[in-house]
């Protein structure tokens, strides 16, 4: 994505976002401090490196990157109350203020575990579960972004030995 696509995507946020305040997108803009060149760089930096803060999937695409409101009951200034986040978890989040977006991400991290502990891929009448020593480390430690990627590596071993 060239640096005239990262402005366009800077652009379209501040546009959605003044949206939801009832300023002018120039009034928005001077109030809490939302300046294109510096989103359009935090957003391009924050894809490159790669995974989402709250859910810890990858970026699916840089469309992916999207700029969150920490605390919707509060002014949206740029400095002290966004963050970048993927699509998935802004449109989740939705106006939920941090405590109970919080508590949620929690809910599902423990669930987590019970999902990815067995991966699998269907096949014809064939459903693969991934137990491995590397699986259960991963969810341990807790990155969760590694593990279906791992099980896949495994699945694929597993089924060039049969
Ligand atoms: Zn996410």
């Amino acid at each position: 994505m060239s640096e005239f696509d990262w402005r366009r995507k800077a652009r379209d946020s501040v546009r959605s976002h003044s949206l939801r305040s009832r300023l002018s997108i120039h009034d928005f803009r001077l109030r809490y401090g939302w300046k294109y060149d510096e989103i359009a760089v935090g957003m391009r930096a924050e894809y490159e490196t790669g995974q989402c803060p709250y859910c810890h999937d990858p970026y699916k695409s840089p469309e992916d990157v999207t700029v969150d409101v920490l605390d919707p009951n509060r002014e949206p200034f740029y400095k002290t109350n966004t963050k970048f986040c993927c699509m998935s978890c802004n449109s989740a989040k939705r106006n939920l203020p941090p405590m109970e977006w919080e508590k949620r991400l929690n809910d599902k991290s423990r669930q987590l575990p019970l999902f990815v502990v067995r991966p699998f891929i269907p096949r014809p009448r064939q459903i693969m579960p991934v137990n491995s020593p590397q699986i259960d480390r991963l969810i341990q430690m807790g990155r969760t972004a590694e593990i279906m990627r791992a099980a896949r590596r495994i699945i694929r071993r597993r089924l060039m030995e049969q």
